[in-house]
């Protein structure tokens, strides 16, 4: 199991652990399997009724090679998806509830800061310093977040010796809970860093600071890191062998979608032989992804704020891994695809030799919502199952819902729990949903200056990180 960059022609080959530590390759393209691994269908027979760390353990096993030895990986994987860090439902870390004829949600949230990044995130934590400690070596780590990359990487990296972490959050657009979660996480290893602009803008300086020299070993916890990519692949076949009645029947996902990362990691899935039929990426008013599937044209788009605040993106990251495997592993066409695309913005099928049927043949569907239909969407899954769903998670409904129904099972993703998004479920139902007693008083334990507050300045930020 090796990995090569989307960029480099020469296809040099890496291992999974370098990759883990390093983030974007040099020449700026993005690490992916040179082969997908393959899974049999008597291999997931084999896995049907096993506990989450079992499916998780197989998985990640086909996706890591021999870059850690079985043992570590499973004692990493068994450490991971236990209480308190997961609670743990029917038996289940992932459990997938029937919401309605052929609906089903496959709830991703049960991690310590309940969005579905936990799921990813703790175990790479776990993997870096694990890697770390065997090479003897520290990382500092510069990230940047829309809401949930944030608390859930800080959750899973805080004490860690070998890690120091610098979280780069826009001043507005996070909700109230979201800000909570970071301030009373930080300190020690834990640098919050409050930046006077957007998301895109933390990005944009995290990209510029890695571009300095001085700054190029620091490593990466967006979903461009290979370590979560492979670390969601797992929960797809989960759901899947929760949802069907016999191995090899085909299901549909729906994924509510940002940078592209976890419903790539749902392609990954199908790859290795998963009998998905349909991977249907559902987006926000932020419509980046939905417009590229349906016109073949990819064109950045100045980010608005929505009620689905971590889908508030202008350009999916991840979405470079699978144009590679549209552009059929061509390296060379697709640097000069994705070089349109990033010095004007804008980038079309037709100008590269790619039709828009290209997405449907790799089994892609694409759709999107509005605030008033989320909101519509939470009121009416509440109103038949009492089950209160997250904005994010209503996307993905909204989106399985405006389709005719399927004949096989659509299993949505439910990628935070509500309590995280207060103020839109008090909107939709007039009331708070309760909180998890972990989550109980976590504004009281946010301290004073848990968060440095600066412009987006590239010199400054520098400093900070130099200081
Ligand atoms: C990050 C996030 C998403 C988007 O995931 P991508 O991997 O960026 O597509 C969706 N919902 C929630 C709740 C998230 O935190």
């Amino acid at each position: 199991m090796r990995l090569v960059s989307t960029r480099d022609a020469s296809a040099a080959q890496h291992s999974y652990t370098d990759v883990l530590l390093s983030g974007l390759a040099p020449d700026g393209g993005l690490y992916t399997p040179e082969e997908y691994p393959k899974v049999t269908l008597d291999e997931l027979r084999a896995l049907k009724g096993a506990s989450y760390e079992t499916v998780a353990f197989v998985i990640k096993q086909k996706l890591v090679g021999d870059a850690i030895p079985s043992v570590e990986l499973r004692s990493l994987v068994d450490s991971t998806y236990i209480e308190p860090a997961f609670a743990n439902e029917k038996g289940q870390v992932t459990p997938v509830t029937d919401v309605g004829r052929n609906l089903k949600l496959q709830n991703l949230s049960l991690g310590p800061t309940a969005s579905f990044k936990d799921m990813a995130m703790q175990l790479l934590g776990r993997e870096m310093d694990y890697e770390l400690a065997r090479r003897k070596d520290s990382l500092t780590i510069l990230g940047a977040t829309s809401g949930d990359t944030g608390s859930a990487a800080e959750a899973a990296f805080k004490g860690l010796g070998s890690v120091e972490l610098f979280m780069l959050s826009p001043e507005v657009g996070m909700s109230a809970f979201q800000r909570a979660q970071m301030g009373a996480l930080s300190g020690g290893n834990i640098r919050n860093i409050s930046i006077r602009g957007r998301f895109d803008d933390c990005q944009d300086l995290v990209k510029a600071v890695k571009q300095d020299s001085e700054f190029a070993a620091l490593g990466a916890v967006n979903s461009i890191n290979w370590g979560r990519i492979s670390s969601q692949v797992p929960y797809y076949f989960s759901g899947y062998l929760q949802a069907v009645k016999e191995v090899g029947e085909e299901v549909d996902f729906v994924v509510p979608s940002g940078n592209f990362g976890n419903v790539f990691s749902g392609y990954v899935a199908k790859r290795m032989g998963l009998p998905i039929r349909r991977l249907v990426v559902a987006t926000n008013e932020n419509n980046v992804l939905s417009r590229l599937m349906q016109t073949g044209v990819y064109a950045q788009k100045e980010a608005v704020i929505t009620s689905s605040p971590s889908m508030d993106i202008s350009k999916a990251s991840n979405y470079e891994r699978l144009a590679f495997d549209l552009f059929g592993r061509d390296a060379t066409k697709l640097s000069a695809y994705m070089h349109e695309f990033n010095t004007t913005g804008l980038v079309s099928f037709l100008d590269h030799g790619l039709s828009v049927e290209a997405f449907l043949a790799l089994g892609f569907e694409s759709g999107s919502s509005t605030h008033e239909e989320r909101i519509r969407t939470i009121q009416d899954i509440y109103k038949d199952t009492g089950i209160v769903i997250d904005p994010h998670t209503a996307d993905g409904v909204c989106v399985a819902k405006k389709r005719d129904i399927q004949e096989v099972p659509v299993i949505c993703l439910a990628t935070a729990l509500p309590v995280k998004f207060e103020e839109t479920i008090r909107e939709a139902l007039g009331f708070v949903p309760e909180r998890p007693a972990r989550f109980v008083g976590l504004e009281e334990e946010m301290k004073q200056g848990s968060f440095i507050t600066m412009d987006a300045d590239v010199e400054a930020l520098k400093s900070q990180l130099r200081a």
